[in-house]
């Protein structure tokens, strides 16, 4: 096992990493920019390194800055959390090369995953349901045009670089085609330096369904059920549960069985999220992250498991501590995103937090990095807080939810608290009835 862990990372993620690393008996280095020398990761770590300024291109993303800190400390392996350098298979390859070791996926798996194509291919080739689409890359506007005929509209044109819910373009029509088709490619240029696209049939009323999964790199893997992460915003999670309210267990099983045997067979080491729209009790997949996810915790509570002690024991040659006969669901889990944004644009607010108070009490837990008098820097994401909830089942679990959401103060700057407060209101949400559009139909008829 290692003695000492580099977490390249900050927020609440660096504390998550560094909780398990304490209980584990592993020392902990934080790293930070000079925007974070006050941040709560450079606190509660055992040691701290300033690794640049505060563009996180300088820093958190600065590859040399990262090697040297894990050199000058003497930590033998990196945790990369998630965003920043968790999915990036030129650094992965970088720190092999120095000896030391990845808390993640080989960069081979990034690599592959990391294209939305080569990805569905791959997944395909293993048995995966995907969305019916084109055949890999579509190089111009005539073949677009061509595909759209073929698959029927609406269809979406996706960026095979894309991540973050950017690169995408939906076309209703065959009219819309060439502006969606130009304008998917030139964001993919623009933000990830590529122009490839491919298309696929756009679903209309799908839920986001996505299966965690956990391989030991030897063959060996098991999946942790289904998280519903259907109310999103622009194509971005806000409010995730687990299990899902729409699953059966027995679709659970199959799709379950599918997604862990296809991870098996690649040899894939850690944690992974397998993502798909659901409709009509079919499941379609749409990309692999291969890494820790934000709303890892509502898994971690319906099963019990650690996760991120479970990535750090396989890093270090260990057994997974379960196999997938000792996974059993108890009752439901919600996670709900607290951000530094001001609604209804949801627009960044950074600045200073004159009050914080975490909610406590059953069935609840607070990940997050605020402090009193804490000052968010606007440099970076504007998540600050994850609060998750448990109950026995998802009735008690909205219930505490409730309860939990009047505990909490925030002050000194805006947040997406009141979304939350007024989404309970709502009985769609009581009943589990939502798909991906959902919540932006409801900001639009609530906010306008
Ligand atoms: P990203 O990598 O940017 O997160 P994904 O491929 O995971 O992109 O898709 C993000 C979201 O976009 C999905 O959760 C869903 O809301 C929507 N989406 C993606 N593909 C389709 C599709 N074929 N039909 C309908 N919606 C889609």
């Amino acid at each position: 096992m290692f003695d000492k862990i580099l977490i390249a990372n900050r927020g609440e993620i660096a504390l998550r990493v560094i909780r398990a690393c304490r209980e584990m008996g592993i020392k902990s280095v934080a790293v930070h920019s000079t925007a974070d020398a006050d941040a709560m990761h450079v606190r509660m770590a055992d040691e701290a390194i300033c690794i640049g300024p505060a563009p996180s291109t300088d820093s958190y993303l600065n590859f040399a800055a990262v090697i040297a800190a894990c050199e000058v400390t003497g930590a033998q392996a990196i945790h990369p959390g998630y965003g920043f350098l968790s999915e990036n298979a030129k650094f992965v390859q970088i720190v092999e090369d120095h000896d030391l070791t990845f808390i993640g996926p080989t960069a081979e798996h990034i690599r592959v995953m990391g294209d939305k194509i080569t990805a569905k291919d791959t997944m395909k080739d293993l048995g995966v349901p995907c969305v019916p689409g084109s055949d890999g890359g579509v190089p111009d506007l005539e073949t677009a045009k061509k595909i759209g005929e073929e698959i029927g509209y609406p269809v979406i044109i996706k960026a095979t670089a894309g991540g973050g819910g950017r690169g995408m373009k939906v076309a209703q029509t065959a009219k819309d085609m060439e502006s969606a088709f130009r304008t998917a490619r030139a964001e993919g240029k623009a933000a990830f330096g590529n122009d490839e696209v491919y298309i696929e049939k756009y679903l209309t009323t799908p839920r986001h369904i996505e299966i965690q999964v956990f391989g030991d790199g030897k063959g060996k893997a098991v999946h942790l059920g289904e998280r519903d992460c259907s109310l999103q915003r622009r194509h971005q999670k806000v409010f995730e549960e687990a299990p899902g309210p729409s699953i059966t267990p027995e679709e659970r099983a199959k799709i379950g069985k599918i997604c862990a045997d296809a991870v098996a067979k690649i040899n894939y080491i850690g944690a992974g999220t397998i993502e798909f729209l659901y409709e009509n009790g079919e499941f379609y997949f749409i990309e692999m992250n291969t890494r820790l996810q934000v709303e890892h915790p509502v898994t971690e509570s319906i099963f019990g498991v650690d996760l991120v002690r479970e990535q750090i024991r396989v890093a270090a040659g260990l057994p997974m501590s379960f196999g997938q006969e000792d996974l059993t669901i108890n009752g439901h889990s919600i996670e709900v995103r607290i951000n530094a944004e001001r609604l209804p644009n949801f627009s960044p607010c950074p600045g200073k937090i004159t009050q914080y108070h975490a909610p406590g009490g059953l069935g609840v837990r607070m990940d997050s990095a605020l402090y009193d008098g804490y000052s968010i820097p606007p440099y970076y994401d504007s998540l600050i807080g994850k609060l998750i909830v448990h109950g026995r089942d998802r009735q008690e679990a909205l219930a505490r939810l409730h309860r939990a959401l009047g505990e909490l103060i925030v002050d000194g700057i805006d947040t997406t608290i009141p979304l939350f407060h007024a989404l309970l209101e709502e009985g769609d949400i009581h009943s589990g009835e939502y798909n991906i559009h959902w919540l932006e139909k409801w900001l639009e008829a609530t906010y306008g």
